[in-house]
């Protein structure tokens, strides 16, 4: 198995929503790099099918079944990686959801929900693993947001696009003050990526003739593509690179 970043075998990561899609490609991208892996998912299922998929390929996989946006799974995560290995090197804050509502027809509890899985959870993920990471002396985090956060996204996504632009502010805000402890925090903002998030529109035939007219390099992310910049933010390749939001969306948006 070829190793692209040797600095990174045997180190510790987190994934959360690593069940399908993006997550999932990410804790097998960590996992070829020889990290041990805690995959984190809401849905039993498809967590355990990732974990076996690392213990497939000889690699290391600690499943943790839980929400991420409820303080008490997010305690057991972090506390359930460090007693199997005893550090976190990487948190990987990925879970999240994309309800399609209009804001004159959106209840208030599904904004709420909406916060909590995609945001609130990204400040609990983050407080947890970087008082970990506090100890250590290092650590890297990097929060996937979406080019809904910094550009104009599909059209009833108001709480998507705010909850994933608030992710943008807490990544520069977490970079400058967990810079005194080692800790690197960056964004990923994925374009269209072909995930199960996406299959509906992508079953859209004027959805895609609008984006492949908007995409300069003429088609869909594939999820792997989104783990290559999270793993080289990973890396010691990335070592004076903090507090910065990332797009990877084949030219999409760009600012
Ligand atoms: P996905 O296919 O829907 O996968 C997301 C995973 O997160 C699912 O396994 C989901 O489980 C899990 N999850 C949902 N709520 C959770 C919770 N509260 N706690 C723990 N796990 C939870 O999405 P994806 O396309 O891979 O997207 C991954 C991330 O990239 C998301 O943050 C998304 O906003 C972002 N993103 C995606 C795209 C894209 O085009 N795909 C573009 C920009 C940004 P269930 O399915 O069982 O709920």
């Amino acid at each position: 198995m070829s190793r692209r970043y040797p600095e990174l075998a045997d180190k510790v990561a987190i994934v959360t929503g690593a069940g399908q899609g993006i997550g999932r490609a990410i804790a097998l991208a960590a996992a070829r790099e020889g990290m041990r892996v805690t995959v984190n998912d809401i849905n039993p299922t498809t967590a355990a099918a990732t974990g076996e998929a690392i213990q497939a390929m000889d690699g290391q996989a600690h499943v943790h079944v839980g929400d991420v946006s409820q303080e008490a799974d997010v305690a057991r995560m972090v506390e359930e990686t460090v007693a199997r290995w005893g550090r976190v090197d990487l948190l990987v804050n990925n879970a999240g959801i994309e309800p399609v509502a209009s804001i004159l027809e959106m209840s208030p509890e599904l904004w709420d929900q909406v916060m909590a899985v995609n945001l609130r959870s990204v400040f609990l993920c983050t407080q947890a693993a970087a008082r970990v990471m506090r100890t250590q002396g290092s650590g890297v985090i990097v929060n996937i947001s979406s080019i809904a956060g910094k550009a104009i996204p599909l059209p009833f996504r108001s709480a998507y696009a705010a909850s994933k632009a608030g992710i943008v502010g807490f990544t520069k805000e977490a970079a400058r003050e967990l810079a005194a402890y080692g800790i690197r925090v960056n964004a990923v903002c994925p374009g269209v990526i072909v995930t199960p998030m996406t299959a509906k529109a992508r079953q859209d035939p004027a959805m895609m003739e609008k984006w492949m007219r908007e995409i300069p390099l003429r088609r869909l992310g594939e999820p792997e593509e989104v783990a290559a910049l999270v793993l080289f933010l990973a890396s010691d390749d990335a070592k004076y690179i903090t507090g910065q939001a990332y797009h990877v969306d084949g030219g999409k948006v760009m600012v």
